[in-house]
């Protein structure tokens, strides 16, 4: 039987198959029962049986219209393997050989070509034995196109998880619903200072992690996890592995298994740690700014206010809601159109802070002075992003000190008519008019009339200082010959250049006179040659020059004397200022005299500077403009 089958399959059994759809061998027929013939008809693959010479003789219906639908216009009943399933790759007769020879089956991907598309096929190829002779081989081809599609969008979608797992910063966690941490990835390392293994097996709100909060966190999970819901952004301050805090930012989602049913929690945990610390920075100077008993306002570079402190409704009057999107001419615009054109000046154009005393008005229409500070708040290209306002209400504390100022003035004015009485009587006494006196009563006399006259200079000080001070100085100028009023003041000096052995150089140019206060005038001459003289030791040198420089009257006097401290030279022209060394070679000065100076010469519109070396001597220097247009008159300076 075998033999007539072998003879069958290999000479008629191409024709004799050809005819039916498919069609088995007499010889194959003995090896399939029913069972084997009703699978083999129900198979949804490609199953086709194939003799020793790799001839096909069986194909089952699915297969048949599968190679159809593959471009196989017949199927060859009885044609070689190349020829009956063209697509499949040459090297596949090769292999059925060797099956054929060694009885052995075998298995595997098959990738076959039809036109230009590549599909893959997994092959089972298993020779047909009979009475333990190979008789032919079963190939089933099973389409796995689809499936390797499956597959690989599946295997995409892990690598696509698991690069994401592995290098985000943020921490991605599993637990079950216990608590129980089940995976953590590798940023546990960078966020927590722990590798994922010592991690997974804790509990999520494990004492390990929560040193110091581990009651209250463990009570917050327990009561997200109970209501098995998702949570975001839950912050919890967690220790790392070396004790350091951790701010984590904690997101939590439901795990569900294939059948939808959840059974724990995936989430993530992002060290927010720098950021909670500036946002915390930021509420502090938020609550600073916002508490802050100075009036605070943020406006735009065109000044429209963007932020206003609660303090601003103390000094205006207006609430910080009616002053946003306004301008601060709601309370202000009471000082001459020039004042603010010059301050718009300086903060827009130059770009530099504004410092000074405003007259502004608050919303009952009461006036009040403020201390107004505002700098420009410059972005990395260094142009103006914002403009940051302070003010601060000095109303009451400039009354206060124009009390005292009054005072003082009032007490120096009382002072004068008795101090001129003792400086008149001393002088009549020294004179001898009530007869002589002793060289001991002269040497008294002579000392009180000396001290009387520092009394009478400190008054006139103060006199002038606080008309400086409250503006009620007057100045009334007229054409004056500066030469003249410098040797008045030298000659008044005299005594004391001698018994000081100074040598004094006076250069003076051809000058004309110029229009300037002479009395405040003297007192420039005064103030800058007394000091030359006091600061300057025995056997010094002073040198006064009077010069034009094109437009400008320059007036300089230099001595060879103490020099003035670097450290305390930016405090020289302010009111009671004295410099440590001056203090020590006389200690009788008041600090006032530069005061003074400095405010007469810039109420003439001139300028006032020095330079100085401790030590080596100093030369101030005044600059008076020659054209002065002003008529003279009288006016006051502030
Ligand atoms: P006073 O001379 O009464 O102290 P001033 O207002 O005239 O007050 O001067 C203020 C301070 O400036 C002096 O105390 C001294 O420290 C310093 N000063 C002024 N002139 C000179 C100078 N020519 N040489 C050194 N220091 C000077």
């Amino acid at each position: 039987m075998n033999k007539r089958a072998g003879r069958k399959v290999s000479k008629k059994g191409g024709g004799n198959i050809s005819r039916r759809r498919f069609s088995v061998s007499r010889s194959m027929e003995s090896g399939l029962d029913d069972v084997c013939r009703q699978v083999f008809s129900s198979v949804s693959d490609i199953v086709a049986v194939f003799d020793t010479d790799l001839k096909l003789v069986m194909m089952n219906p699915a297969g048949v219209k599968i190679v159809r639908l593959l471009g196989v216009k017949r199927v060859l009943m009885g044609k070689r393997l190349s020829e009956a399933l063209p697509f499949i790759p040459k090297a596949t007769e090769t292999e059925y050989r060797k099956l054929i020879k060694t009885g052995k089956s075998s298995a595997g991907e098959v990738i076959y070509r039809v036109g230009d598309i590549a599909r893959t096929g997994y092959t089972k190829r298993i020779p047909v034995k009979n009475k333990g002779r190979v008789v032919g081989i079963i190939t089933v081809i099973q389409n796995m196109t689809e499936l390797k599609k499956k597959e690989s969008a599946l295997q995409k979608n892990v690598r696509r998880l698991k690069t994401i797992t592995f290098f985000v910063r943020e921490m991605v966690w599993e637990s079950d619903f216990n608590g129980t941490i089940t995976y953590v990835s590798p940023a546990s390392k960078k966020i927590m200072g722990y590798a994922p293994k010592e991690i997974v097996g804790e509990k999520i709100y494990s004492e390990k992690f929560f040193p110091d909060n581990h009651k209250e966190t463990k009570k917050i999970i327990e009561d997200l996890f109970s209501k098995r819901k998702e949570f975001h952004l839950l912050r919890l301050a967690a220790r790392n592995k070396a004790g350091g805090r951790v701010i984590l930012e904690v997101n939590g989602a439901l795990f569900f298994d294939e059948e939808g049913k959840a059974f724990g929690y995936i989430g993530t945990a992002t060290n927010v740690t720098e950021r909670q610390t500036y946002e915390e920075n930021l509420k502090k100077f938020e609550l600073a700014v916002e508490s802050a008993s100075d009036h605070i306002i943020i406006t735009d570079p065109n000044g429209v206010i963007l932020f206003a402190n609660k303090a601003v409704s103390s000094t205006t009057g207006y609430s910080p809601k009616e002053i946003i999107g306004q301008r601060p001419s709601l309370w202000g615009k009471q000082m001459s159109p020039e004042f603010y054109k010059d301050m718009w000046r300086k903060i827009r154009d130059k770009k530099e802070v504004y410092v000074g005393e405003l007259t502004n008005k608050r919303k009952n229409g009461e006036l009040y002075i403020a201390e107004t500070r505002i700098s420009p708040v410059l972005d990395e290209k260094g142009e103006i992003r914002f403009y940051v306002g302070i003010e601060r209400d000095i109303t009451e504390a400039k009354a206060i000190d124009r009390a005292k100022t009054e005072f003082v003035s009032l007490a120096s004015h009382q002072l004068r008519t008795p101090l001129s009485i003792i400086d008149w009587y001393t002088e009549s006494l020294l004179a001898g008019d009530k007869g002589p006196l002793t060289e001991a009563q002269k040497g008294y006399v002579d000392e009180i009339h000396k001290s009387n006259r520092r009394m009478v200079d400190l008054v006139e000080s103060l006199l002038n200082a606080t008309r400086i001070d409250m503006g009620t100085l007057v100045v009334s100028p007229k054409p004056v010959s500066l030469p003249k009023i410098a040797d008045i003041a030298l000659s008044d000096l005299a005594p004391q250049i001698k018994e000081k052995e100074i040598f004094v150089s006076k250069v003076y140019d051809e000058i004309p006179n110029i229009k300037l206060d002479p009395d405040l005038t003297e007192i420039i001459f005064q103030n800058l040659l007394s000091n030359a003289v006091k600061y300057t030791p025995k056997n010094g040198k002073i040198s006064i020059k009077i010069r034009q420089e094109g437009k400008n009257i320059v007036i300089s006097v230099s001595d060879s004397g103490i020099g003035i401290p670097e450290k305390q030279q930016s405090k020289i022209f302010s009111k009671l200022f004295r410099a440590d060394n001056a203090r020590i070679v006389n200690p009788e000065g008041n600090g006032l005299g530069l005061y003074i100076t400095k405010a007469v010469i810039e109420a003439a519109k001139g300028t006032i500077g020095f330079e100085s070396k401790e030590g080596k001597g100093t030369t101030f220097t005044v600059t008076f403009p020659v054209a002065r247009s002003r008529k003279p008159q009288a006016k006051k300076i502030a």
